[in-house]
């Protein structure tokens, strides 16, 4: 009976103890959980709070606050203690080796701006590419311009010391591979669209037909031979009526033409006026925006000479309330490569049109602006 008794004391006397070390397991989690959920509260991760928590940084981040590379920083396995306070001053860009390549920029030698710079302007890849180089000079000339090319660097400094173009220049030919040989190497854009760019550095597949191809009524045009994609078709017939009302005449002389007519049309021209003209007038096969069925070569049907025309004054104000641009103004020679062609419209839409209007760019810096990713 004594022996039972004391059994039973021994256990109540466990169970008390592990009732005690329960309750302190259980206020400890509760503290530790409340110390994650505070860092959770300014947008840290809970792998990133947990390590946060076990390397002693609570206080330090949450004197710094939200803050997405330090975040990225304590979710990385390449986290070192000692960039701590850089990794909170450089901008974050959603990266997969991000805090890799900025430890890396580091011990180059690159400053906090230097490497939020560097992130901005290119991908994943050409980022870790870069940091592994020795530490360039030059970086703000070129990456202040918000769509200059980490993986164009190079070419950047060989344009500039070649042609001594200042900065903005120097990227916008870069990018648009004006530093190459023009009709080589060149992009081939496959897929249609109406804001594609064609030039002497990005050309279309022999086969390359505009979509939905429809022919134009003589009513508009010079012959019954003409075409191009509708929505330039319609475009152009609703500029024509506009025109028309306030008594201008308005005609399109040439417009869609495949790879094969185009090749016919350069051999003319060689033939008549030899090589130098072809290159500076008439576009290979292949290069010609006529081939996109998304460029016309307008004219007046009172007068011979378009420039001179009044419909020519008239069109320079009007065409980009209809989506069409004039594409190789004397003014933009050095970009186009062609020479002024005032007949030469092309459709983009009445967006990108007008911006183009507004802002007096060519299409080929609107093209790096905005559409180039
Ligand atoms: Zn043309």
């Amino acid at each position: 009976m004594k022996k039972k008794f004391r059994l039973k004391k021994s256990i109540v006397k466990r169970l008390k103890i592990a009732g005690v070390i329960c309750a302190v397991f259980f206020a400890v989690f509760l503290f530790y959980r409340s110390q994650i959920n505070s860092l959770k509260k300014i947008g840290y991760s809970e792998k990133a709070s947990v390590n946060i928590l076990f390397q002693f940084k609570k206080d330090y981040v949450l004197s710094i606050g939200e803050n997405k590379t330090l975040n990225a920083a304590f979710e990385s396995n390449d986290y070192e203690e000692k960039y701590l306070d850089q990794y909170s001053k450089i901008e974050y860009q959603n990266q997969e080796h991000l805090i890799k390549n900025i430890n890396t920029l580091i011990k180059k030698g690159y400053s906090n701006a230097d490497i939020s710079m560097i992130l901005a302007h290119g991908s994943d890849s050409d980022v870790s590419e870069f940091a592994e180089r020795k530490k360039v000079n030059y970086l703000e000339e070129f990456f202040s311009l918000p769509y200059a090319k980490l993986k164009n660097y190079d070419r950047y400094v060989d344009y500039s010391n070649e042609t001594g173009e200042d900065d903005e220049t120097t990227v916008l030919a870069v990018n648009l591979d004006m530093d190459k040989e023009t009709y080589k190497d060149a992009k081939v854009i496959k897929n249609f669209s109406t804001d594609m760019l064609v030039n002497k550095h990005r050309s279309l597949e022999k086969e390359f037909k505009p979509e939905d191809l429809v022919s134009i009524d003589e009513k508009y045009s010079s012959d019954d031979t003409q075409a191009g994609s509708r929505i330039a078709v319609n475009a152009f017939i609703k500029m024509y009526k506009a025109a028309k009302d306030e008594g201008y005449d308005l005609v399109i002389n040439s417009s869609y033409r495949s790879y094969e007519e185009q090749e016919e049309i350069c051999n003319m021209y060689r033939e008549l006026y030899g090589d130098n003209y072809v290159l500076n007038y008439v576009a290979m096969p292949g290069f010609s925006e006529h081939q996109t069925g998304l460029a016309f070569d307008i004219g007046s049907r009172n007068s011979n000479i378009f420039a001179q025309s009044k419909e020519y004054e008239w069109i320079q104000k009007n065409a980009h309330k209809y989506g069409f641009i004039q594409r190789f103004p004397a003014k933009y020679e050095a970009i186009t490569g062609f020479r002024s062609e005032p007949w030469h419209y092309r459709y983009v839409g009445k967006k990108i049109a007008t911006y183009i209007y507004e802002h007096n760019i060519s299409f080929e810096e609107y093209y790096v602006l905005f559409l180039d990713s």
